[in-house]
């Protein structure tokens, strides 16, 4: 099996900076030369995200945007398609690496999720590196908080990452910092499996990156799965369901779609979508248009 990674940056308005182009390139580089050595899927997605998280120049880890509270709260989730594992964290605070809390999620408990001041405490335990804790900058109560605006619309910057191993074996992750102006304790889809990750030996491997809002009440990254094992083509499949997310919800996203013979696609309803991928042959292609 040719192993293959793919990894975003974030779907939105915005073009991709020469900074982020340098981070996924070097990032897509980690993951390729871990699949060569015939490191699982898993472990790739995992490496891949964590260059994204802490390169600073994305909205995740150390780059992740702030709450409308002030406070940096953080969401990531990770899958395998071979035993359907799958971990998640949401609202988690002062960690680098959302992404490695959630495969520690998946690895160490018999659960799926874990949410807030509990994940912070879950990720203590195995002394993940540590970001300095933001503290509530303005202090409106939420009631004042609901008065302003809300969620807008997206910008550049969640990560995610999709590999298919040389086992034959998928595996798709994501991790956020979430969307502009957001209330404190909004979630979106980066930690809900089926909504912003998928992962499937039998279907594929899917993450999402767009306003989380409507990706959720799609359960986007699920469908466009079903449509693999339905025998759709990638791009079929991404095309379809996020022509569905613009018409019945006037939603945004973009998308990694992986099939478990190696066939791909990047396709998204926003102006841009930082992305690329690694095959080995040459360097990684990034770009932040795909059509
Ligand atoms: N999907 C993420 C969220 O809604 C944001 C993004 O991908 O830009 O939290």
């Amino acid at each position: 099996m040719a192993p293959l990674i793919l990894a975003h940056g974030g779907a939105g308005r915005r073009p991709m900076t020469r900074a982020q182009k340098q981070y996924l390139s070097a990032a897509l580089q980690v993951g390729y030369h871990l699949l060569e050595r015939g490191a699982p899927a898993m472990t790739v997605v995992e490496q891949t995200i964590r260059v994204l998280e802490r390169s600073g120049v994305f909205n995740a880890g150390l780059g992740a945007r702030l709450q409308l509270d002030g406070v940096r709260r953080m969401d990531a989730s990770i899958m395998e398609g071979k035993g359907l594992q799958a971990g998640a964290v949401a609202s988690i605070e002062g960690i680098v690496h959302p992404i490695t809390a959630a495969r520690l999620v998946m690895e160490e408990t018999d659960h799926v999720l874990l949410v807030g001041p509990m994940a912070t405490a879950f990720a203590a335990q195995f002394k993940l590196e540590r970001q300095r804790i933001s503290a509530p900058k303005r202090r409106l109560s939420y009631g004042a908080l609901l008065k302003r605006k809300r969620p807008l619309g997206n910008r550049h910057g969640t990560v995610g990452a999709v590999a298919l191993d040389r086992f034959g074996t998928v595996a798709a992750g994501a991790s956020t910092g979430g969307i502009a102006r957001m209330l404190p304790g909004r979630v979106g889809d980066t930690p809900l499996i089926g909504c912003g990750v998928y992962a499937d030996n039998h279907a594929g491997a899917v993450s999402m990156t767009g306003v989380g809002e409507g990706i959720i009440r799609m359960a986007v990254a699920k469908e466009i799965c079903d449509r693999l094992t339905g025998g759709e083509a990638p791009k079929a499949a991404a095309r379809h369901v996020l022509n569905k997310l613009v018409t019945r919800i006037q939603g945004s996203a973009g998308t990694l779609v992986l099939a478990p013979d190696g066939r791909f696609a990047i396709a998204h309803v926003t102006p841009h979508m930082t992305a690329g991928w690694c095959n080995g042959r040459g360097e990684p292609v990034v770009r932040d248009r795909f059509r």
